[in-house]
């Protein structure tokens, strides 16, 4: 087959990336660029132009352009399309694992991981879209409206601006694209600026698949540039954005009268009673902190240990964490890699500076390694006085706090202004089921660390953790409109 990503990017050492806006190609109207870089080693991957309001504004008026082309396909055109997306992505699945690989500095079976599951969920979202039905409203259920009745269908928002963030550049991304074009909308998609290369051949895919023109667009720049001028576009009708808190609080601010759907910042507590089972909760807190580095919303970021089990716990984690393997992003056995820049390499030093500063005990790493690695890193005997006990952490980091008991645990669990997701460990089911309910976190997960996979359970956050759900069933409602048309019948 010819080269697919001919029409996308120059050739050469450093390939050089083309936006896709209204069905074509295009540089920034500036003709800017920006240098994507792996993080592992610090070489050049890609550049890829730099969106300004000009090239915005032709984004949202190229996908407003379009609803009818999307909204007025029957669903199951939808179907096979977003069905066609799904097995090209299937196909071009090794391309997508080697970007993503390096330019988010993402050990290759998580990558591989990302891209089997973006597959699945596009498949899943065209199954969404199936599921679409209408109600009926007889009107004689209360006086007055005897001669009326009403249908009550789901109609798309319009267009979608959705803006990702750096840590599951396709598959978050995907997780909002899916289900707003299986909904009918158009979409702009703003991709994260430190890994946009994934979701520019993503956009290839679509293109092949016979995306609409003007349909599905992303462009690649800063959102600190173009992120209010997109937001408060007037012809977006909702946003979609997983990203951080104070990102998400800006958005909400300039959006105006918009659906909003907002995924934001966590600061997972996991909550081990005395009568857990030790082992296993030793697994999953280290699951739940390290994989892909701690760079997780859904990150178990405090580990609340009931202090009469604290100090076992605390040696069987720390045994345990040394297997955490440190190494190459290519090599298949990694599983540790890279941070995903500098700032959150200093972020990471930091918090772990104040805790040892303020008294915390390192058992284990506590240290930068070589370029933006940190080594994996248990903390213990850290209390509330400490940045590390409320600040999102984003690195390969375990937080032991020693809790009294039950009531101290959820004081602590609940105190942080984040409330997306969080872990039980125990054996005593009304413990688990009385604790969940206490906890004011978005989803629980009782002996196991937060796992979303495709989606197959409403996800999202309370507090400064977001607004509305996501998921396979979810999203769907979230990027529709009821709509009512009423029947008056003569008597
Ligand atoms: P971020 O800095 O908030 O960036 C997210 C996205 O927002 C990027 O595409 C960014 O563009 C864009 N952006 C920046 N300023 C903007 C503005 N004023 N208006 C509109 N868009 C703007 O987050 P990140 O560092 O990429 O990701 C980590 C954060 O995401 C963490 O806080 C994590 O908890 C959260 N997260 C949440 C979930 C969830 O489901 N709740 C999932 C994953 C991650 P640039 O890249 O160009 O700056």
């Amino acid at each position: 087959m010819a080269d697919i990503w001919k029409p996308i990017r120059s050739s050469g050492k450093v390939p050089e990336y083309r936006m896709f806006i209204d069905g074509k190609w295009v540089c920034a109207s500036g003709s800017g660029t920006f240098e994507i870089r792996d993080p592992s080693d610090g070489s050049p991957v890609a550049r890829v132009p730099l969106a300004l309001k000009k090239d915005a504004d032709a984004a949202v008026n190229a996908a407003w352009k379009a609803r009818p082309l999307i909204g007025g396909m029957d669903t199951v055109e939808r179907v096979e399309l977003l069905d066609r997306i799904s097995r090209l992505v299937r196909e071009h699945s090794s391309d997508l694992v080697g970007i993503i690989s390096r330019e988010a500095g993402k050990p290759v079976h998580y990558a591989e991981g990302e891209v089997k599951a973006t597959a699945e969920r596009l498949h899943l979202a065209a199954e969404e879209a199936r599921k679409f039905s209408s109600d009926f409203i007889p009107g004689d259920l209360v006086p007055g409206t005897s001669n009326r009745m009403a249908i009550v269908t789901r109609k798309p928002v319009g267009v979608v601006l959705a803006i990702s963030p750096f840590n599951y550049p396709l598959f978050i991304s995907i997780a909002k694209v899916a289900p707003a074009l299986a909904a009918g909308n158009s979409v702009v998609l703003k991709a994260a600026s430190d890994d946009p290369v994934c979701m520019l051949m993503f956009a290839r895919l679509a293109e092949l698949a016979g995306i609409p023109r003007g349909a599905f667009n992303v462009i690649t720049g800063s959102g600190s540039e173009i992120g209010d001028f997109l937001v408060a576009h007037p012809k977006v009708s909702m946003v979609s954005f997983t990203g951080s808190s104070p990102v998400g609080k800006r958005i909400a601010t300039v959006a105006g009268m918009k659906n909003l759907h907002l995924e934001l910042g966590g600061k997972g507590p996991a909550i081990v009673f005395a009568d857990a089972d030790l082992k296993l909760a030793v697994k999953e807190c280290l699951a739940g902190a390290l994989k892909f580095s701690g760079q997780r919303c859904d990150a178990l970021s405090r580990i609340l240990v009931e202090q009469g089990v604290a100090d076992r716990f605390v040696r069987l984690l720390v045994r345990e964490a040394k297997t955490w393997r440190v190494g190459p992003t290519t090599d298949p056995r990694t599983m540790i890699g890279p941070l995903i820049n500098q700032g959150a390499l200093e972020k990471v030093d930091s918090l772990v500076s104040d805790a040892r500063e303020k008294g915390a005990r390192v058992l284990l790493g506590g240290k930068r390694l070589r370029g933006l690695y940190y080594a994996p890193t248990v903390l213990d005997r850290v209390t509330t006085d400490m940045k590390i006990a409320w600040e999102e952490t984003f690195g390969p980091v375990v937080t032991i706090i020693r809790v009294r008991n039950e009531k101290d645990a959820i004081g602590v669990a609940n105190q942080s202004k984040y409330g997306l997701d969080a872990s039980v460990f125990t054996q005593d089911i009304e413990k688990a089921i009385r604790t969940a309910r206490a906890l004011e976190d978005g989803t629980v997960t009782i002996n196991g660390h937060p796992a979303h996979g495709l989606g197959n359970f409403p996800f999202g956050g309370n507090k400064e953790s977001g607004l509305g759900r996501e998921g396979i069933e979810y999203s769907i409602d979230e990027m529709t409109r009821l709509d009512t048309i009423v029947f008056s019948m003569k008597k």
